[in-house]
């Protein structure tokens, strides 16, 4: 399909569907999770009923009814309210890609029915507290035994960790070799030997769960590899190729509930006998705000019309994640500028998004790695 700068009248449907749940169903509520850090199952649960819980699942489980294109513009509406309850399906969608894009028909079978069906929730577990960036270097052990593996290491940081119901799990078979032999296992939580360590107290994104997953002998049967024994760390890089754009709306969408605050107080505020939004120094910075977010719709945009287009390509998924994200931390920073000592409390929300939006420069690979891969293909 030829690009184009429309969405379809379905896409378009659904926007209003989840701008309207989100205007009466997580705004009022996202200060209050913020604050009690507590995980907010009822709006989860809210996201299932409307069919938003992991919009990337085959046809048969009926997800990607609405494309990439449909789903990051979904990401963006949500996340304009709140990341930190966001990010739970996000992190559904991250965990199901290496199962999506290297899993049999019977894998999905037992993969999707939890999450699409009963709406329970799914992790991805890679980062290890020696290996964050460098993936290639994890430690997370995958030794074969039979018609088994046994699983033994550590995972951090990992979103939806011990309220998941299914873990992805990527492994080393031999780490001497590197990227080469590592393998992704889907891992049930209830499986003997998993266990959950510390949740972490956040910056940002405070109701969202981030926990410590140890593996301690986990006996898993072959069935529950991905894909060839090796394949792992391609399909990680895949994973990460197709979801960079989703964070990228992300970005786009805390950016826009950021702007939209700042720009409504600015025409409220009196200093010097006239509003705030008379001056050229506060119009500026709506004007750069306003400017880099269509700048980053539209990367997220091109990235995810590619990826719909079987046309995946890893340096513009960089592209629209570094660069959205980078601009949603410039984006938020200035709402605060423009609300003030405001702009400094926690009762204004965009003391929230300017800490929420450090995580999306951070996360899925940081900012540097983003223009590791960036550079990498530029040069060649
Ligand atoms: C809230 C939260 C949620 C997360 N959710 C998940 C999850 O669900 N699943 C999961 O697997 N992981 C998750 N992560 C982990 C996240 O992906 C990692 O934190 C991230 O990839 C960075 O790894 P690191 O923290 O080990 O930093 P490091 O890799 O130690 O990097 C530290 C710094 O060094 C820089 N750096 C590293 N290597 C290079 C280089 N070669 N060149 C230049 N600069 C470099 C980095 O950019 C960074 O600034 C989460 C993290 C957080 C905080």
């Amino acid at each position: 399909m030829a690009f184009g700068f429309t969405y379809t009248d379905d896409q378009l449907a659904l926007q209003k569907t989840v701008r309207k749940f989100v205007d009466n169903e997580i705004i009022p509520v996202r200060h209050d999770y913020d604050e009690s850090e507590e995980f907010p199952w009822p709006e989860v649960k809210k996201m299932f009923d409307l069919g938003i819980n992991c919009m990337n699942a085959p046809e048969k489980y009926n997800g990607m009814v609405f494309g990439n294109v449909g789903l990051c513009m979904v990401v963006e509406e949500l996340c304009r309210g709140c990341l930190g309850i966001a990010i739970t399906p996000l992190a559904n969608m991250l965990a199901s890609e290496p199962v999506l894009y290297g899993g049999t028909e019977e894998q999905w079978d037992y993969w999707y029915p939890s999450i699409c069906e009963e709406g329970k929730l799914a992790a991805y577990a890679v980062t290890e507290p020696g290996a964050g960036s460098d993936v290639a270097g994890l430690s997370t052990s995958c030794k074969k035994d039979g018609d088994y593996y046994i699983l033994n290491g550590t995972k951090c940081f990992i979103t939806n960790g011990k309220h998941a119901d299914k873990l992805c799990v990527l492994a080393t078979h031999d780490k001497s070799q590197g990227s080469r032999a590592q393998s992704f296992f889907m891992v049930d939580t209830k499986t003997e030997g998993v266990s959950f360590g510390k949740s972490e107290h956040k910056m940002g994104m405070r109701c969202s769960e981030t926990s410590e997953v140890i593996l301690d002998n986990v006996k898993v049967n072959k069935k529950m590899r991905i894909g060839e024994e090796g394949d792992g760390f391609k399909l990680a890089m895949k994973a990460f190729n197709s979801s960079r754009p989703f964070i990228a709306s992300a970005s786009v969408g805390v950016a826009q509930g950021a702007f939209e605050y700042a720009r409504d107080y600015a025409k409220e505020r009196k200093a010097f006998g006239k509003n705030i939004a008379s001056f050229q120094a506060i119009q500026f910075m709506l004007a750069d705000m306003a400017m880099e977010i269509e700048a980053s719709r539209l990367l997220w945009q091109k990235a995810a019309w590619l990826l719909d287009e079987k046309l995946m390509a890893a340096d513009l998924s960089a592209m629209s994640k570094c660069f959205a994200a980078d601009m949603c931390m410039r984006a938020t920073t200035n709402a605060v500028q423009i609300l003030g000592g405001y702009g400094f409390c926690r009762d204004y929300p965009v003391e929230k998004m300017m800490r929420d939006s450090k995580i999306l420069q951070i996360f899925e690979g940081t900012s540097q790695v983003q223009r590791m891969i960036i550079g990498r293909s530029v040069l060649a």
